[in-house]
């Protein structure tokens, strides 16, 4: 048994984005919901890379801090050489964490003294300079980020963002460095490090800049960032001997027979214009966490209406809304309780949908797809063709046993026909 990247991913589509790059770049990759209450599986003796995805974005931060810890100890066990911390493309965070608290425990549980973050997803218009994190032409506090419903992203300075969330100092590596190379960057490292920082965030704007971060950080034992950092890490990998060349081969098919469905509970600006080409085109049914308030009466009417228009055509369940709107239920219910309704109901919605013959499933947000695959008993995934940047198809394990097809997109990623074009 030989794997060789171990990553904790903070949420589910993150992971299943990590999954993809790893594949993508030639690593056999199996993401894992939650961490294995039992030994480690034999189907796991063929994996380069295992990525365990946590739902650990927004719960306490202690509560954070110990699945991790967890997941962790899973990974070390199996004998991963190296640690990746995953999170958003976003740097998406509550005021109280969780990525700090997160990445200090993994620290400490690993005695490491420094590490680096580094969310930049070049590709997806995320990039990194001087130390503010960019959306498209726009600060991140700027883009719709500022009005998520869970976590409001209001400060683009990734240093302050990250100093509020830890105990010991930040620091930045600049892209003048990055733009000098892998040994120009290490030697950053070294006088950060010498100076008593613990963390380090690293300017990227491009892809090229990621790969020469990735082997930048080849003797580190712990990393944190996005899933681009993930671009670099292969090639170190291969460097060593340790993967063979291949191509993304290490892709499963996920063209299964079977009714097809869309549920949405992101409220992103890319997934309210994928709503909108899709209502203009496709049966829709709206949730109103008002009326999830109430009872079950909107679930069972969701899914009674599904029952007529299934099939090889997708229909769309959906509870995303725009900002007013969230802040209207989220002003009566509490943002947590809005944000459990829509969830739950999500969930139960993709229960029923499987047991009326849906088999392959677009699910999107981060927490959204969370509660769907908790709630259909996956384990595993295996990773499929990407359909767009960071969003691959993949093939549910677990379940009882059921064949199910899972595309589960963050928010604020795919183009607006995503929805349509994910079943094309
Ligand atoms: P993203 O990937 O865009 O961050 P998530 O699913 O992670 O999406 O987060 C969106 C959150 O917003 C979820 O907790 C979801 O339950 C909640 N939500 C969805 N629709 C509404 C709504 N109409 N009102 C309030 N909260 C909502």
């Amino acid at each position: 048994m030989a794997i060789l990247l171990g990553a904790i991913a903070d949420d589910f589509t993150g992971a299943t984005d990590l999954a993809n790059t790893l594949v993508r770049q030639g690593m056999r990759t199996v993401q894992l919901i939650d961490v294995p209450t039992g030994p480690i599986d034999a189907a796991l003796e063929d994996v380069d890379a295992v990525v365990i995805a946590l739902k650990s974005r927004t719960i306490p931060a202690a509560d954070a801090v110990s699945r991790s810890l967890a997941a962790l100890a899973w990974l070390q066990t199996a004998g991963v050489r190296q640690v990746l911390f995953k999170y958003c493309s976003t740097f998406d965070s509550t005021p109280q964490g969780n990525i700090g608290p997160v990445a200090e425990a993994l620290m400490t549980a690993m005695g490491v003294d420094f590490t680096i973050y580094c969310p930049a997803f070049p590709e997806n218009g995320r990039t990194i300079f001087k130390g503010y994190l960019f959306v498209g032409d726009g600060l991140l506090s700027e883009s719709g980020m500022r009005d998520h419903p869970l976590t409001p992203m209001t400060d683009a300075n990734l240093v302050r963002v990250l100093a509020a969330q830890t105990t010991r100092p930040v620091g930045l590596v600049p892209l003048s460095a990055v733009l000098a190379g892998p040994s120009a960057i290490r030697s950053e490292f070294g006088r950060l490090e010498l100076s008593g920082t613990a963390h380090a965030v690293v300017d990227a704007v491009t892809d090229s800049h990621l790969h020469r971060l990735g082997e930048a950080v080849a003797g580190l034992k712990l990393i944190t960032g996005g899933s681009g950092l993930a671009l670099g890490l292969p090639a170190n990998f291969r460097r060593q001997g340790l993967l063979p060349e291949r191509g993304d081969d290490a892709a499963v098919s996920a063209d299964l027979p079977g009714a097809t469905a869309v549920l949405s509970g992101s409220c992103s600006v890319a997934t309210l214009a994928q709503n909108a080409h899709m209502r203009a085109r496709r049966p829709f049914f709206q949730l109103d966490p008002l009326a999830l308030a109430e009872g079950d009466a909107q679930i069972v009417a969701a899914l009674d209406w599904a029952a007529g228009h299934l099939g090889r055509e997708p229909i769309l369940i959906s509870a995303s809304a725009a900002p007013e709107a969230v802040r209207a239920a989220q002003d009566k219910l509490g943002r947590e309780r809005a944000g459990a309704l829509v969830e739950q109901a999500l969930a139960r919605i993709a229960r029923g949908l499987v047991e009326r013959g849906v088999r392959r499933l677009v699910v999107a947000g981060g927490e959204s797809s969370g509660a769907v695959v908790q709630a259909l008993g996956v384990t595993a995934l295996g990773i499929g063709k990407q359909i767009d940047p960071g969003v691959p198809w993949t093939v549910a394990s677990g379940g009882g046993g059921l064949s199910l097809a899972l595309a589960l997109k963050s928010g604020n990623f795919g183009g607006e026909d995503f929805f349509l074009r994910a079943f094309a």
